[in-house]
């Protein structure tokens, strides 16, 4: 059975320019027609044979083809770069979140753990006999955590340590007697 002799087209379209071959095509890559002659490798004008010509073209075509595919092997390397950093600009930013949410968190769970000391001691007191601080006014102070001073008032730890402290720091003579 004989074969056909597979003919590959090519777009574009040849000419004769004086006898000689010259071709009209946008390859791959380019952006609009370009007429350009049809010269063999090492040859200085386009070849007057059409054989000649389509195997020519055909090189051309196939090296066109070919930078084409380089260049756009080289931006989707670039654009899988960026994709990548994006990707993990983005996980970055996420990770931040999490900490930062999971810092809010711990925040509230701490808050959460001192509200509920609080809760707890307050429970614990309801038995207790409480008073008021004459200082501050704090009603539900335990009588056992309220110390009365030479005035009579009746004080909670908090305004005894501050009393203190203001002697401390307004009297230090004074303090130094006390003690
Ligand atoms: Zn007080």
């Amino acid at each position: 059975m004989n074969g056909q002799p597979l003919k590959v087209s090519l777009p574009g379209a040849a000419y004769q320019r004086g006898q000689r071959w010259w071709w009209r095509v946008k390859l791959p890559g380019e952006d609009k027609p370009r007429a350009r002659a049809l010269k063999p490798e090492g040859q200085k004008a386009a070849t007057k044979d059409l054989q000649t010509a389509a195997k020519v073209a055909f090189k051309l075509w196939e090296r066109a083809v070919e930078e084409e595919a380089q260049r756009r092997v080289r931006i989707d390397a670039d654009e899988k770069i960026s994709r990548l950093k994006a990707k993990f600009l983005q996980k970055m930013h996420d990770v931040s979140q999490l900490v930062n949410g999971l810092a809010d968190k711990e925040g509230t769970g701490v808050q959460e753990r001192v509200d509920g000391n609080v809760l707890a001691a307050g429970s614990s007191y309801e038995t207790e006999e409480t008073g008021i601080c004459d200082c501050c006014g704090t009603r539900d102070v335990p009588v056992t955590s309220l110390q009365a001073i030479d005035s009579g008032q009746s004080l909670c730890p908090d305004c005894l340590t501050a009393l203190r402290e203001a002697a401390g720091s307004n009297a230090p003579h004074e303090a130094e007697h006390t003690r």
